[in-house]
């Protein structure tokens, strides 16, 4: 049904968003409790996450590859490599993990980032 997938897809797209730049923010030395938050929140995506079947999946792909939190460049890049797991099930191209931090910027802290405005 073209309609579902439609939506399946935008969901997907909207979520990918949220998480990478998450990550992309995380701090570069986090704390113990920064990184136990992190932790919980992608396991619990992968709990509540609203399509099913992707929940399904993706619950067995987080137990083959542990969410990585020990900073922010491996969380950015864990990030990345689960979502290309993701690609390559659904026959999608492989992204470039190279400079993934920079290009998700969140358009909140002048401190952090480039020009966001
Ligand atoms: P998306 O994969 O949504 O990516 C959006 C954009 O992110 C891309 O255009 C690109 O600019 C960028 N991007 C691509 N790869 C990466 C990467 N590795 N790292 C960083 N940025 C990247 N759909 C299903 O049909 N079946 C499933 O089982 C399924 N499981 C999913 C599980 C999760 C946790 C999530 C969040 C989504 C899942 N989806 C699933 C949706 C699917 O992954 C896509 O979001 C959807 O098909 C739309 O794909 P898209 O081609 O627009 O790009």
């Amino acid at each position: 049904h073209l309609g579902n997938a439609t939506i399946k897809a935008e969901l997907g797209r909207s979520t990918w968003k949220l998480l990478h730049t998450m990550v992309a923010r995380f701090p570069e030395s986090p704390t113990s409790d920064e990184r136990a938050a992190l932790k919980q929140f992608i396991l619990l995506l992968s709990r509540l996450y609203p399509c099913g079947e992707c929940a399904e999946h993706f619950q067995k792909l987080l137990a083959k590859y542990p969410p990585q939190t020990s900073s922010r460049v491996a969380a950015s890049q864990w990030a990345c490599a689960i979502h290309n797991h993701v690609n390559q099930r659904l026959g999608k191209e492989i992204f470039n993990c190279a400079d993934i931090e920079a290009k998700y910027q969140c358009g909140c802290d002048a401190e952090n980032t480039e020009t966001t405005l």
